[in-house]
């Protein structure tokens, strides 16, 4: 096991890990990104991202390494270990890993977070060829096709409302027979006329082989099962943030996403926490990006601040 300084420790390698880790490196200060499995985060498992600006479209995985090389080529260092727990040591931190060991002026923490799968056959082959947990990313390749939102709370019912701006219908599967969602919610979809709701059901199985050609459903009632023609499954079953490591250490929300200020700062010295892992993130490349940077640049000067020698 080794131990190793670095200026800022970085963990998540994501578009807000990226973002972080290319202007810190710019900075000129010495900069490792942790990541536990392959960078790019929830963005290497897209096809198509039509939305970050500047770039019309692109494959996410091939974004995020565009990224990679970038912040790289300023100096940035990566390691693919998987981050364990963090601990004050004096005014730094000690970042412990799976393997080696890491002191840091500053930590910026971009572990971003997981959608809840299904579990169910097809769901995971057909991601980002169909499947998806995200509609303001996804919502627009399905114009004028029929879709299935799966869940009954809030997020899938606003999720599901921005989905008939493009979709011809979309069918709510729902595990139960009321929704979840709040009331103001509930109304609205009820009176979309491209809604419809598919009660005490869920989904078994996603249909498809490159790409999805329906669902097969089972109602928990009574038992039947049924397929129904869709081109794109929308799962809303919640969202859970990697912030294991940080339990104790800093301020969460119910949710176990970490309560920063404007500038990214949690409330521990020299510790912040930027893009999906954060409360409110708008859970997007181009807004994590954008913390990153953020991040970034706050640590800059809380280093320049603290550590004037
Ligand atoms: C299928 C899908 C499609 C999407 N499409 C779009 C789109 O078209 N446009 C758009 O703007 N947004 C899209 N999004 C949302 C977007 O991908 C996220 O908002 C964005 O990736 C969040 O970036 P992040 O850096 O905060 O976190 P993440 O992307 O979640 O990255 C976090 C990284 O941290 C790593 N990590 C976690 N814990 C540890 C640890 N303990 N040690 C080391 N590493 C760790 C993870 O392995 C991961 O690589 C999509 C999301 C999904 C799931």
């Amino acid at each position: 096991m080794s131990e190793r300084e670095y200026d800022i420790v970085i963990i998540g390698g994501g578009p807000a890990g990226l973002a972080a880790g290319l202007y810190a490196a710019r900075g000129r200060r010495r900069t490792v990104l942790l990541e536990k499995g392959v960078v790019g985060g929830q963005i290497s498992l897209t096809e198509l991202v039509e939305n970050y600006p500047g770039v019309p479209t692109v494959n996410g995985f091939d974004l995020a390494q565009t990224m990679l090389k970038q912040a790289e080529s300023q100096g940035m260092e990566t390691e693919y270990v998987e981050v364990r727990a963090l601990e004050p040591e004096g005014r730094r931190w000690r970042v412990r890993t799976n393997t080696d060991e890491f002191l840091a002026k500053a930590v910026i923490v971009t572990s971003g977070a997981e959608y809840n799968r299904l579990g169910v056959t097809g769901e995971e082959r057909l991601t980002g060829k169909g499947v998806s947990y995200c509609a303001t990313c996804d919502a627009a390749f399905f114009k004028g096709h029929d879709v299935a939102v799966v869940g009954g709370g809030d997020a899938a019912m606003d999720e599901g409302l921005f989905t008939t701006r493009y979709a011809e219908k979309v069918t709510v599967v729902h595990r139960r027979d009321e929704l979840r969602a709040s009331r103001v919610l509930q109304e609205r979809a009820f009176a979309n006329p491209k809604m419809s709701f598919t009660w005490n059901t869920v989904v078994e199985e996603i249909l498809g082989e490159n790409e999805v050609t329906g669902a097969r459903l089972r109602n928990v009632a009574s038992g039947e099962t049924s397929e129904m023609p869709v081109s794109a499954v929308f799962i809303f079953i919640g969202q859970h943030p990697n912030t294991g490591f940080l339990e104790g250490l800093v301020p969460m929300d119910a949710g176990k996403h970490v309560i920063v200020d404007a500038w990214m700062k949690t409330e521990r010295q020299g510790l912040f926490a930027a893009g999906d892992a954060r409360q409110d993130s708008a859970r997007q490349v181009a807004s994590s990006v954008g913390d990153g940077v953020t991040a970034a640049i706050a640590a800059d000067h809380y280093i320049s601040e603290s550590f004037p020698d």
